[in-house]
């Protein structure tokens, strides 16, 4: 008799509630992909089987969350799940002052508007997209900071999503400290393929930027994520609690802006938190214009309260090594049968790199692209792209923006696919390897003005 060769880790958490899967079939989807035009955002949900097109917002809650909801105190101020949530942000957060908002944009947005003037610079580990778009609208721009080696994606360093501290301290020497807005400093950089930053490198980023009177802004929407990769990847840290990494994290910030819709275990929401009683005020006043009173932020009370408590499960040591668990099961088995894939493995998605996986697709006939499509058609599987076409055409010059790198992104919504469906990508994946030789690339019929990626029509090149 064989042995079993080890002992598996199986999800943390019994099914409750299930919703149905719909299996189609192979002509089926030839022709949905070909009405949603090859772009995998313009497919129906119902038409898809795994869908790992984004981890936002797409939690699966738990019975304690849904409990929570019924508990929902619908009152326009002042409402209990208000309370709730801002003891819980400042028990796992430790900032003093929390502001709720709809998702994180709305906190990005008022943090830009409050701290930026026309003309500042906002330097950051790599830019996210709404992040960077508040800075600008709010007149300043963005200086990406990060480490070289988070641009390149064979590199197998463990932080690559750290702050290169001496490109920043060569801005600061360029333009001065008052010309910098704050800093933002992103946990697990998503743009990045979810690559986390060390704790030292936050005590760092604190020391130089105390030395010059520039405040910190954590994006804390994976900072959970983050915590994990510290405990086992920082020395000194592996005795840690997720929650007591969490909190020394943000010990060296000023403020988060945080989307609830990822780490919380929530499908909508989002918050400013800081320490500062001015900034505070601001917030508080600007919050009403833009989202609504300070106590519900654009949210329902029932979302707080779903938010409060997610805040809490998030950061539960068995809940948080099954959520990167999953991911990194995926991965590895993609790399033991040799697929090409970003390393190491992030936190919240396995990014297939399409420039290695189809090497005769030209870049201008959209690698990435057409593996997402094929994907789908193979298996019912959605995927996003992040290549070509989702870096847009440079403003001044109408031309294509060449991104290095050409990579379809497998997105892992927490709690809500098993181990098996993983299997199932994994195998898809694989048969897509299998006949690689004969994929073709597509053209481009339509492309519309603005963030292109989201509706851009495809036909497949004969
Ligand atoms: C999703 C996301 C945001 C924006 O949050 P929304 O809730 O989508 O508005 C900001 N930063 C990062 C890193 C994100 O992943």
């Amino acid at each position: 008799m064989q042995k079993l060769e080890k002992r598996s880790w199986a999800e943390p958490f019994k099914i409750k509630v299930v919703e149905p899967l719909r299996m189609t079939t192979r002509e089926y989807r030839e022709r949905a992909l070909k009405e949603a035009g090859y772009n995998t955002f313009l497919l129906r949900s119902r038409d898809v089987y795994i869908d790992l097109l984004t981890d936002s917002g797409t939690n699966a809650m738990s019975d304690n969350q849904w409990a929570g909801m019924m508990l929902g105190d619908e009152a326009y101020a002042g409402s209990e799940n208000f309370y709730h949530l801002e003891a819980m942000v400042q028990q796992y957060y430790g900032y003093k002052y929390l502001v709720p908002t709809h998702q994180g944009r709305g906190a990005e947005h008022l943090i830009s508007q409050i701290l930026i003037k026309p003309g500042d610079y906002v330097p950051g580990n790599m830019y996210f997209t709404t992040t960077r778009l508040h800075q600008e609208l709010a007149g300043g721009t963005f200086v990406d900071v990060i480490v070289d080696a988070a641009h390149d994606p064979e590199d197998l360093g463990p932080f690559k999503g750290n702050i290169d501290l001496e490109k920043l301290a060569k801005l600061i020497d360029r333009v001065g400290s008052k010309r910098i807005a704050y800093v933002t400093a992103a946990a697990t950089v998503n743009m990045a393929g979810g690559q986390p930053i060390s704790m030292q490198n936050l005590r760092e980023l604190r020391e130089l930027t105390n030395r010059h009177n520039i405040k910190v802004v954590l994006d804390a929407t994976r900072a959970i994520e983050n915590a994990w990769f510290i405990k086992q990847r920082e020395a000194g840290y592996e005795q840690h609690s997720i929650a007591q990494i969490l909190r020394e994290m943000c010990s060296y910030t000023d403020a988060c802006t945080m989307s609830g819709k990822k780490d919380l275990l929530v499908n909508i929401g989002g918050f400013l938190a800081l320490n500062d009683d001015e900034i505070f005020e601001e917030a508080r006043n600007l919050v009403v214009v833009y989202e609504g009173l300070h106590t519900y932020g654009g949210l329902a009370g029932r979302d707080l309260e779903a938010m409060a408590r997610g805040i809490e499960e998030a950061v539960q040591e068995d809940h948080i090594r099954a959520r990167i668990g999953q991911v990194e099961y995926v991965g590895e088995r993609l790399l033991s049968i040799g697929i090409p894939i970003v390393q190491p493995i992030g936190g919240h998605a396995i990014f297939l790199d399409a420039k290695r996986f189809l090497p005769q697709v030209k870049q201008l006939e959209f690698p990435a692209q057409t593996l997402a499509a094929e994907l789908y058609l193979e298996s019912g599987i959605r995927t996003m792209e992040r290549g070509i076409v989702s870096a847009g055409r440079n403003a001044e010059t109408g031309e294509h923006n060449f991104p290095k790198l050409e990579l379809v992104r497998l997105t892992f919504p927490r709690r809500v696919y098993t181990q098996a469906h993983c299997d199932v990508v994994t195998e898809a994946v694989e048969a897509v390897h299998d006949r690689r030789e004969e994929i073709r690339g597509m053209e481009m019929v339509y492309e519309p003005k603005y963030l292109r990626f989201f509706q851009t029509r495809f036909e497949k090149l004969k």
